[in-house]
């Protein structure tokens, strides 16, 4: 008869433990894996307009296969722009795709028109394989961002910051650096090949469809910098790729 009472009578379950104080990263170990992380990063030498020896180049018109017609939104149906070319083989040596690929020309277009320019079909990055190639033909109302060539490169090291780890806390107050030559002075990343990217908002790497690893920073590019172009509010794009698949290509970009 007292089995009723008994349980009535159980004691609540009891109160949880005091949360534990965060445990903060020891400063010298998260010191040692920013310096055991360090990346080359290269910053692109520009010049305007689209210069005829330089395949490598923001906006401008694209080189196309032989038998290629220009990459249409399949929302709006217009013709997107070309954000970017690069031409793999004359990238530094050392950097990424052209470590593993060597040759082609990475493009990434986007819809001016309607787009999000997102992996809808918005915004299309791809390896375009080497072969015989020429400038796109144009209609009176293709739409160009200008075009500004990349002339040359300026190598950089650069060590990851607390986006990038995903161990112990880290302080509150990161001791605050030095404008380094890849931020602009609001401490947004510039354009910029490999390197570790500047996240507006949080780190974000997609898996490569293939092999589901995470892809890398192949290109950063900054709001109306070397690009004619603005990402949502004065944001930042990312085109990342596989290490190991160098043509599975993705592209994101983050804004405040
Ligand atoms: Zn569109
Ligand atoms: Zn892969």
């Amino acid at each position: 008869m007292w089995a009723w009472l008994t349980r009535w009578l159980r004691p609540a379950a009891p109160l949880r433990p005091p949360a534990q104080p965060a445990t903060f990263v020891d400063p010298a170990v998260y010191g040692k894996w920013r310096e055991a992380n360090r990346r080359p990063l290269w910053l692109p030498v520009t010049q305007e307009g689209q210069l005829p020896g330089s395949a490598s180049r923001f906006g401008g018109a694209p080189d196309l296969a032989a038998d290629e017609v220009w990459p249409r939104c399949p929302h709006c149906r217009a013709t997107m722009p070309l954000f970017l070319q690069l031409d793999v083989a004359s990238l530094p040596a050392g950097a990424p795709m052209q470590v593993e690929s060597g040759a082609g020309l990475v493009q990434l277009f986007g819809c001016t028109n309607c787009g999000a320019l997102s992996e809808d079909g918005s915004a299309v990055a791809r390896l375009l394989p080497p072969a015989a190639r020429q400038p796109a033909l144009m209609g009176h109302d293709t739409p160009l961002l200008t075009p500004r060539s990349i002339v040359g490169w300026q190598r950089y090291e650069q060590r990851p910051t607390g986006s990038e780890w995903d161990g112990d806390d880290l302080p509150d107050d990161e001791p605050e650096e030095a404008q380094a030559p890849w931020e602009d002075h609001h401490g947004y990343g510039r354009d910029m090949l490999g390197g570790w990217p500047s996240w507006v908002q949080y780190a974000e790497y997609p898996p490569c469809p293939v092999c589901q690893r995470p892809q890398r920073l192949l290109f950063q590019i900054a709001s109306e910098e070397g690009l004619d172009f603005m990402f949502g509010d004065v944001g930042t794009a990312y085109l990342l790729y596989c290490s190991h698949h160098a043509d599975q290509l993705a592209f994101s970009w983050q804004c405040t």
